[in-house]
């Protein structure tokens, strides 16, 4: 929004302020001089606006360690070390991950869960979450409880009420997962919730290395396989937010069983339970279960090597389908994917090769997350932090009240 004339000062003010914050959290330590130029306003004006945002226990402005030594170094304003934090959860099949995140991204306090199996009822995950956030909120060292609670789940949410509409792997339809949460929390936080792939894609947008990127791809594949996709710089939800749930497209409608009561899901090919009963393993996915095929596929063992192989061919073939759908300039593979890569990237690259319609020379780039596993626990973070980075001044003063 740029400043009309009719704008008022205090509107200006709110935007710029939120503007600088943005920056802050981004990028992190930044001078006044580079603030200054990025936001093409005075001195005088930047001046005011840090100040703003050091009243609000925000931002402070450091001397930083280091440097040439020769003249008076530059302070740099970074994210407040005792500054507002937020509680990130990523909830999957095999494990819930939880953890408080500063202003900037910075992990105050972590904490694993491996999930039994049993603990897929969304009630007793509720209850789950509710104690991890106080547990993570206490471990964070910083006063007061959260600021925002974003969550990530695996499976699709409903734009509109903001329900859990189908988590085929956690086998939940149509659950009010924040209104669950939000009844057994102590205090009044703001709870977002998303999709794991959707919420990965916005990490790596918004922080990661391919911030520059505006067409790219989060092809995310645990148990269940979902791709969370960024179209023109903005994130691409689909008309009631289900966009992206290639996972669950019909390979072969003759295929194997899929949990979502189809068969021949995409997932049943690429997912986790797929390369381990293509490696001749059979059994409930977890990451030791599947980090022990990789292992084996690296010494050379013959039959998880081609389990890795046939997934990875499998999986160039569902980029091809992206990249004839969405001509991205780059997919990433989070998740398993990600290290399914490592071993047989020219699997992948050879049946990209055959299925997609590229240009010579325009060839899609395959990437590794910047955030590597917790690139979906980095987007929920995003998101619970989203209300204080647009209004800043607005945010705070709600908190006081
Ligand atoms: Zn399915």
């Amino acid at each position: 929004m740029r400043a009309s004339p009719a704008a008022r000062p205090d509107a200006i003010r709110r935007h710029n302020l939120a503007l600088v914050l943005d920056h802050i959290h981004r990028d992190g330590a930044l001078t006044r001089a580079q603030l200054t130029q990025r936001l093409e306003v005075s001195r005088s004006t930047m001046g005011a606006l840090v100040a703003d945002l050091i009243e609000l226990g925000l931002v402070e402005e450091v001397v930083p360690t280091g440097g040439s030594g020769v003249g008076r170094p530059s302070h740099v304003v970074v994210p407040h070390k005792a500054g507002p934090y937020v509680v990130a959860i990523d909830i999957d099949v095999t494990q819930v991950v939880t953890a408080a995140v500063g202003i900037g991204g910075s992990v105050l306090a972590r904490t694993v869960v491996r999930a039994s199996g049993e603990i897929t009822d969304p009630v007793k995950i509720a209850k789950l979450a509710a104690d991890l956030v106080v547990q993570v909120g206490g471990d964070s060292g910083r006063p007061g409880g959260p600021v925002g609670i974003g969550v990530s789940i695996p499976g699709t949410i409903d734009r509109a009420n903001q329900r859990v509409a189908v988590a085929p792997n956690l086998e939940w339809r149509d659950v009010a997962f924040v209104d669950l949460l939000a009844d057994r929390l102590p205090s009044f936080a703001k709870i977002v919730i998303g999709n794991d792939a959707d919420l990965a894609v916005l990490a790596e947008h918004r922080r990661g290395a391919s911030r520059q990127v505006d067409d790219m791809v989060f092809l995310l594949g645990r148990v269940g396989v979902g791709a969370g996709i960024i179209a023109g710089g903005r994130p691409l939800h689909g008309w009631d937010g289900h966009a992206g749930e290639i996972g669950h497209n019909v390979v072969d409608p003759d295929g194997p069983p899929c949990h979502c009561g189809k068969r021949g899901c995409l997932e049943t090919y690429i997912g986790e339970r797929a390369l381990l009963i293509l490696a001749g393993r059979p059994q409930p996915p977890s990451d030791a279960a599947t980090a022990a095929v990789f292992a084996d596929a690296r010494r050379g063992d013959d039959e998880a090597l081609a389990a890795v192989r046939k997934v990875a061919d499998s999986l160039g073939r569902a980029i091809a389908d992206l990249v004839n759908t969405l001509n991205p300039q780059l997919v990433m593979l989070g998740g398993f994917l990600s290290e399914l890569m490592g071993i047989a990237r020219p699997e992948i690259e050879s049946a990209l090769a055959r299925f997609a319609l590229q240009a010579p020379g325009q060839t899609v780039q395959l990437a590794h997350p910047s955030f590597g596993a917790d690139a979906a626990l980095f987007g929920a973070a995003e998101v619970a932090f989203a209300e204080l980075l647009s209004d800043p001044l607005g945010a705070t003063a709600g908190a006081a009240r």
